[in-house]
């Protein structure tokens, strides 16, 4: 089975067939807080987010809309529970999409006139099952799994028997083995595009490992035309994780790696210190580029001559080397600064390259 399902379109932003992988995350933020939002949607983008999801709480969130999407390219995803006014307002105040759960929108004509205002704009609409809309015990995780397609299922005919198909879907579990096996029998049945994640994963390492065991299988069977690895961290935490699985994976080539060694008994420098500066330097490059970061020049340069560019700590200073080529020997804060001049030069020629 492979990535081919229904396009839909996010204020131009194609989502589905054989696009590229959309990356996605949610404000933590009110929506209302418009100039908050903006200033958080400039850093996701520079970071390398697609899509941002804000929630609906009230009026102000949903009026929020109008002077959002006049400000940023960015399809902003309306999320909306219970109150269907707030999502026609969303909608006709610029949204891309709404995610709804249309068993809490409120009776059908409710439910039917936000389809119709969805259908009118070109709007895509994200259905969803969790594990709150589902009974608590299963003896397996595939019989779990199996009750939401189930689930799923109900509600795609609710969006169908309207005659409405811009969907994407969405089946997240807690358990990482419900969710893939979850999203691998949508991708059998359903012809919709997949929003793949683990939910409430956890915070840091743990959140990105366990939304890995779901989502690296998936992906590499080629299922899923969105992704968000939900954390519980900063929305710009999300984005950095979904960038460096997606380039793990080889799903997207142009984003920067740094290799990084664990450090040991032989490291005589602030390894942790410099590989953080380094780090923080490389998000937000958008080049096919690798950096080293090497604790020792004994198993430095060598170990990292693939890497187009890094440094080997050595006794109170650093060498510089450029694919395993020593360059400089340098004081710490001269090595760093050497380094990230080097690694701008060389993002810029392979940008002019490219282009
Ligand atoms: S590169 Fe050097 S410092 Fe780093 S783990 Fe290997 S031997 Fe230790």
């Amino acid at each position: 089975m492979s990535r081919n399902k229904r396009v839909v379109s996010l204020k131009g932003k194609l989502l589905g067939g054989n696009n590229p992988i959309l990356i996605q995350t949610m404000a933590n933020l009110k929506t209302s807080r418009v100039e908050d939002i903006l200033r958080m949607d400039e850093d996701l983008t520079h970071l390398g987010n697609d899509l941002l999801r804000l929630s609906v709480l009230d009026e102000k969130d949903a009026e929020a809309f109008k002077i959002l999407s006049s400000k940023t390219s960015t399809p902003l995803i309306a999320d909306i529970h219970f109150n269907y006014l707030f999502a026609l307002k969303a909608i006709a105040n610029g949204a891309a999409a709404i995610r709804i759960n249309p068993g809490n929108i409120g009776s059908e004509d409710k439910l039917i006139k936000v389809i119709s205002a969805a259908k009118e704009k070109g709007l895509p609409i994200r259905i969803g099952v969790n594990s709150g809309s589902l009974p608590l015990k299963y003896v397996s995780a595939k019989e779990e799994a199996n009750a939401y397609v189930s689930a799923l299922k109900e509600v795609i005919k609710v969006m169908e028997d309207h005659d409405f198909y811009d969907l994407v879907l969405s089946l997240k579990s807690s358990d990482p083995e419900v969710t893939y096996q979850a999203y691998k029998k949508a991708d059998e049945l359903f012809n919709y595009p997949l929003h793949i994640g683990v939910t409430e994963a956890g915070e840091g390492y743990v959140g990105a490992l366990r939304s890995s065991v779901a989502l690296v299988p998936l992906l590499k069977e080629g299922i899923g035309d969105t992704i968000r690895i939900s954390l519980t961290d900063p929305p710009r935490d999300e984005v950095l994780a979904a960038r460096a699985l997606l380039k793990a994976l080889g799903l997207i080539q142009d984003v920067p790696v740094l290799v990084s060694c664990p450090t040991c008994g032989r490291t005589q420098v602030d390894l942790l210190k410099v590989s953080k500066i380094v780090s923080k330097h490389l998000e937000g490059l958008n080049v096919n580029l690798k950096v080293a970061v090497m604790g020792c020049p004994v198993n430095g340069p060598g170990e990292a001559k693939d890497a187009d560019l890094g440094l080997a700590g050595g006794v109170d200073s650093f060498l510089v080397f450029e694919h395993g080529k020593p360059l400089k020997s340098l004081p710490e804060e001269e090595a760093i600064r050497f380094l990230l001049s080097e690694i701008d030069r060389l993002a810029n020629l392979k940008k002019q390259q490219k282009n």
